[in-house]
């Protein structure tokens, strides 16, 4: 029998007969790109969906945060995450800056707020969190050190699309936050992403830098990139917004099962939900433990066996890649909860289009081994 593989995402796509009087307009007008009207309104959009007060879009995420760095004005050093995608520590080296790793909680996988504030040096102007998974870090600990020593907070938030707290979007925190629009996101524009800030003269500092840094033909703000993101995007955007919170509540339907049938399964630990949070589903991260029959890597090969594959997110580390590993700064000793997560963890397929005969599937391969 041959079964098509199942991979830990599949985009979602929507009709794609909705796409053509998008592209219809586009071609009309003859605005590509440049903060065309397609543009323009995706931004209004997601401000509102989101709840948030100043959306800038971004051609891809990473772009996103080599910008937000920028606008923040920073030197020195940026403490941040080990545990995450390298686009994070990346974006901070390619501003010139000094990404020191910090090591993570062991419950919510994302940077204990208690080590944070050993990390810090005379040279920390900033600390770089990731809402890991979509789960929220504990913000209102991490404000208080920044407000304590003077730093700022820039949220990896590439994972955190539509995510609530008690009191609203969990973008609403810190300095800036960042989204990812990639293929494999909640919510995706094929590339594509975004800096969510709270007032207008971020907002115009933002939008200049994406556009290399132009004011008017004569005056140059800094030394920008080329962030916009063009009309096709935001209109792909603008379509997939009408499709987001079915897509979210299919993902929950997975989770759900994933949830129950792996409970208390010996070995297998699920990474808890931040609590009063509402979730977007975005990953379904387990903890493999020693009473489980296989290890971690074992059990990875077993499932791409059945034509399931999984993703070691996050392995390695961030600090044990090779651009990170020279200086002392990336220092390994402090990393230990971060490097204990990092050999246990397996990401399962979760997305809209998923079966739940397939979720089921899955479980029943983990809970068949011995
Ligand atoms: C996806 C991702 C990014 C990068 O976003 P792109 O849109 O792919 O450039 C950055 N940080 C994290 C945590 C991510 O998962």
């Amino acid at each position: 029998m041959n079964k098509p593989p199942i991979y830990v995402t599949q985009p979602s796509l929507p009709p794609l007969e909705e796409f053509i009087p998008y592209l219809e307009k586009i071609w009309e007008n003859k605005i590509l790109t440049n903060s065309g009207p397609m543009h323009q309104q995706l931004e209004d959009a997601l401000a509102e969906y989101l709840g948030v007060n100043y959306v800038a879009l971004f051609n891809n995420g990473t772009n996103a945060l080599l910008t937000a760095l920028q606008a923040l004005d920073l030197t020195g050093e940026v403490i941040t995450t080990p545990y995450s995608f390298i686009a994070t520590a990346n974006s901070i080296v390619w501003n010139g800056l000094t990404p020191v790793f910090s090591d993570i909680d062991p419950v919510s996988l994302n940077l204990d707020p208690s080590k944070v504030e050993e990390a810090i040096t005379e040279k920390t102007t900033a600390i770089m969190p990731v809402h890991c998974y979509g789960n929220s870090c504990d913000v209102a600990a991490i404000q208080k050190i920044a407000d304590k020593y003077g730093l700022k907070i820039l949220y990896d938030a590439a994972h955190a699309f539509g995510v609530k707290d008690s009191g609203g979007s969990i973008l609403r925190h810190g300095d800036l936050s960042v989204l990812s629009f990639h293929a494999t996101k909640v919510f995706n524009t094929f590339e594509g992403g975004a800096i969510i800030c709270h007032d207008k003269e971020m907002k115009v500092r933002i939008d200049r830098l994406k556009n290399f840094g132009i004011v008017d033909e004569m005056t140059i703000s800094g030394a920008g990139i080329n962030g916009k993101m063009s009309e096709v995007n935001a209109a792909f955007g603008l379509l997939q917004l009408n499709y987001i919170d079915a897509a979210l509540e299919k993902r929950k339907n997975i989770d759900e099962i994933y949830s129950e049938k792996l409970n208390g399964v010996k070995g297998i630990k699920l990474v808890g939900k931040a609590t009063g949070q509402e979730s977007n589903y975005s990953y379904f991260p387990i903890l493999i433990e020693g009473e489980y029959p296989l290890t971690r890597d074992e059990l990875y090969e077993q499932l791409k066996g059945e034509g399931v594959f999984t993703r070691r997110y996050f392995y390695p580390l961030i600090s044990d890649f090779s651009p990170y590993k020279v200086s002392s700064l990336f220092s390994l000793k402090n990393l230990l909860e971060a490097r204990k997560i990092t050999r246990r963890v397996l990401c399962l397929p979760i997305y809209p289009d998923l079966k739940i005969e397939t979720a089921k599937e899955i479980t029943s391969f983990i809970k068949g081994y011995e």
